[in-house]
């Protein structure tokens, strides 16, 4: 998702000569695989989006993977970055690096301040370590790697599985197949009361480019729209886009995870940068762009 729309980005603005690889064509928890194409194609210019990720279930169940998969595919770009004396590389961490108890909303300075949300402490440790790696070859080696931490995303190309998937997209896909379906109900996950930020992939991409640009420093930047809602309110306004007419159903037996997660955008928007797309109408781009491809989205 991330990957695509940086690429939609850059492309709108007219350049040509962008470098992609797929998971199936570039394995990048192989190091010598990394180390070879980064010697090849000699890139100036590095966004480092790709990751393990998931929802809660699927950071809490898979915690070897999504310590292991994450820390050898940073540690293998970075390093390759760094031999093949690439310009700039951007590192994209999450909003999970926080302690679960910071003052909110979160400053970029909480980091390391506490314990971590532990459903999702391997990804964490994981996404500190690769803000570390750039940190630490910055004041090494002078590299101009930076860090951003963008909150939770959605839009085109999302991982729309249950149980995988995060709150909504896994939301819009039931609520999409409980209103075709004439369902009675939707189960919602936890108790609602959690709160989350949600940033849509084009308006991040927009922030990476603009960053990209315009910011050489080694503190990192948390990426994020300021405003957060309950999970409640997504989940009535996601049946609402949808057009479900039946009830929600909390099933309390799943967690809550983070009680609140909303960034501090001040170092952000005191650059310049502002988010466009707010979450009613993203979230109708999203369930247009859901219907569209439905087939290749749900298989
Ligand atoms: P988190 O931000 O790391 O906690 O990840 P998620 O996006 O997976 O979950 C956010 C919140 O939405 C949690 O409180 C979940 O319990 C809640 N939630 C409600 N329904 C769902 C659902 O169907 N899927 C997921 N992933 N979360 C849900």
């Amino acid at each position: 998702m991330v990957g695509s729309a940086i690429v939609r980005r850059l492309k709108a603005e007219g350049f040509d000569n962008i470098i992609t690889r797929t998971s199936s064509e570039l394995d990048l928890r192989q190091q010598a695989d990394v180390a070879e194409f980064f010697a090849q194609e000699k890139p100036d210019y590095v966004f480092l989006a790709a990751a393990k990720v998931g929802g809660i279930w699927a950071n809490n169940i898979y915690r070897a993977e999504f310590l292991y998969d994450n820390l050898m595919i940073e540690a293998n770009i970075i390093q390759a970055a760094h031999q093949s004396n690439v310009e700039k590389l951007m590192f994209l961490g999450s909003s999970c690096i926080y302690p679960k108890m910071a003052p909110q909303p979160l400053k970029e300075d909480s980091l390391l301040t506490g314990l971590l949300e532990p459903t999702n402490e391997p990804y964490a440790i994981a996404k500190i370590a690769g803000i570390k790696l750039c940190e630490a070859y910055r004041s090494q080696y002078g590299s101009n790697f930076i860090s951003v931490m963008p909150t939770n995303l959605y839009g085109p190309n999302d991982n729309y599985d249950l149980q995988n998937s995060h709150v909504l997209p896994a939301l819009i896909r039931k609520f999409h197949e409980a209103k075709v379906n004439s369902q009675p109900y939707v189960e919602v996950w936890g108790t609602g009361s959690p709160r989350r930020e949600f940033l849509h992939a084009d308006d991040l991409a927009d922030a990476c480019v603009f960053l990209m640009k315009n910011y050489n420093d080694a503190p990192f930047v948390n990426i994020g729209t300021g405003e957060d809602t309950t999970i409640q309110e997504l989940a009535e306004q996601i049946k609402e886009t949808v057009g479900f007419e039946g009830e929600l159903r909390w099933n309390t037996d799943k967690p809550d995870g983070t009680p609140r997660k909303l960034m501090d955008v001040s170092r952000l928007h005191a650059m310049g940068w502002r988010h466009r797309i707010e979450l009613k109408e993203g979230l109708e781009k999203t369930y247009q762009d859901f219907l569209a491809n439905e087939l290749s989205y749900v298989e």
